[in-house]
């Protein structure tokens, strides 16, 4: 007698598809198909049995040491792991930023702590590399033998271009000790510029939010980050990438073989920059911007081509009256918005059921190729035998109009709001323990576990 038997769904993995049932003792599965019986029981008849989503960029801690009175991203590990399960995600990856002083060790410490506390499913912490000096340079190897096998980048940041040398010197030692650099390709210089030209123009209002990150300043520093790779021999992942010119650079990179990973966002899936003309058109503020129709075609082109490997929410949530603060302009724009809990169901339904995406490649872009690049892989990531118990029993037909009010983000609103989704979890189970019952957590705060992560096989130094 098992502890746990998934009953008569389609199992959904990234190469393979049947009618099978799932049997898990304690967090394992331990049986796909064959005759099983469990304790508990959970009837997936007509619905999908997929590997639990893997959202491996979110913001559930923040960028820099909050100062009084200051605004700060609403989620914390407590409710954005809560908007994780309701959307079918069991496992997250927090970018976890130095603050000012604090080494990347320190920095680690203090999200581990908070996670352990609050994260009700298991994740991963992604160290951000903002002050890239000899000792905290000198830390990157230890931490890959500690389970952190990954590294983030900003180019963004003010102190990018002048301190070139150690972000450059701390991506060749990330890929010497096995671990995979996420980059930020947007070039900050570029844009600061750009902010000081729209402010003297009287143009710096939030409508005019694209003219301060126009696509050149993500495609030269897309260019850039794939000469950065090429110098120092390391793979790199490109997050949130949103304009065809982008894209192009990193096709061209990988066709010349160099270890090139590309995430867009789902922003740039569902949205054009019209939207910023709205009355109200602060509340769709992310970096980069919202692009032309043409770049989201070739979003989609490059999720079903394989030129593009991962979808990652960037779930940094603000609330509705902090995004529209009139007092905002392009210099100070609140950018990020929630997106955790519609992740996978925006894109099964406008993915998967509008005929864009065969169901393989929706459990690879939101599970298997994550957990392959982040060292998480066989163990998450995939439904056999030996693997964490991490499952989501998948609605096809549950439909639901998006309401952020209603979610569990603090947000408390959707940038989605009053779209028609068509496909939502009705389970969502993190290593055998259901979480999501027909919609409804279950889940205890705290219960998430931090993942020792391997080197990631696919970020050997070169
Ligand atoms: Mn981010």
């Amino acid at each position: 007698m098992l502890d746990l038997v998934i009953r008569g769904g389609t199992v959904v993995t990234a190469g393979s598809m049947g009618v099978a049932d799932v049997g898990v003792d304690r967090e394992t599965v331990v049986q796909v198909g064959g005759e099983m019986r469990g304790r508990r029981e959970v009837d997936a008849e007509g619905r999908y049995v997929l590997p639990g989503g893997i959202d491996i960029h979110v913001h559930l801690s923040q960028p820099a040491r909050p100062e009084p009175g200051q605004e700060l991203w609403v989620d914390d590990f407590s409710s954005g792991s809560r908007a994780a399960i309701a959307g079918g995600i069991t496992t997250i990856g927090n970018m976890t930023f130095q603050w000012s002083g604090e080494t990347l060790r320190d920095a680690l410490a203090r999200d581990l702590e908070a996670a352990r506390g609050g994260a009700a499913v298991d994740f991963v912490l992604h160290p951000v590399l903002t002050d890239p000096t000899a000792d905290v340079l000198a830390e990157i190897p230890g931490l890959a033998e500690e389970g952190h096998t990954s590294l983030k980048i900003f180019m963004s940041r003010p102190n990018f271009d002048a301190e070139i040398d150690g972000y450059l010197d701390g991506v060749r030692r990330a890929a010497r000790a096995g671990m995979l650099t996420l980059v930020h390709a947007e070039d900050g210089g570029l844009q600061r510029f750009l902010r000081r030209r729209l402010a003297e123009e009287g143009r710096a209002g939030i409508r005019y939010y694209r003219d301060s990150r126009p696509v050149y300043t993500e495609a030269s520093a897309t260019d850039r980050a794939i000469s950065m790779a090429r110098a120092t021999g390391a793979p790199i992942y490109v997050v949130h990438l949103s304009s065809a010119a982008a894209l192009e650079h990193c096709r061209a990179a990988r066709a010349d073989g160099l270890r090139v990973y590309v995430e867009t966002r789902p922003l740039y899936l569902y949205l054009t920059q019209e939207r910023f003309d709205e009355a109200d058109g602060a509340k769709y503020t992310g970096a980069p911007p919202l692009r032309e129709r043409a770049d989201v075609d070739a979003m989609w082109h490059g999720l079903q081509a394989g030129d593009i490997d991962c979808v990652g929410s960037d779930h940094a949530p603000w609330t509705l009256r902090q995004k529209l603060d009139p007092g905002l302009t392009v210099a100070t724009v609140r950018n990020g918005v929630a997106d955790l809990e519609t992740l996978m169901p925006m894109l099964f339904s406008e993915g998967v059921r509008k005929g864009r995406l065969s169901l393989g490649r929706f459990v690879e872009l939101t599970s298997t190729t994550p957990a392959r690049l982040f060292g998480l892989y066989p163990r998450k990531g995939t439904i056999a035998v030996g693997a964490d118990a991490d499952l989501v029993v998948w609605d096809p037909d549950r439909r639901r109009t998006v309401d952020g009010a209603s979610m569990q983000s603090k947000a408390g609103y959707s940038v989605y709001d009053g779209w028609d989704v068509q496909g939502w979890p009705a389970y969502t189970i993190s290593r055998g323990e259901v979480v999501l019952e027909e919609g409804r957590i279950v889940a205890g705060r705290g219960r998430g576990r931090w993942l020792r992560r391997e080197r990631s096989p696919l970020a050997q130094p070169s």
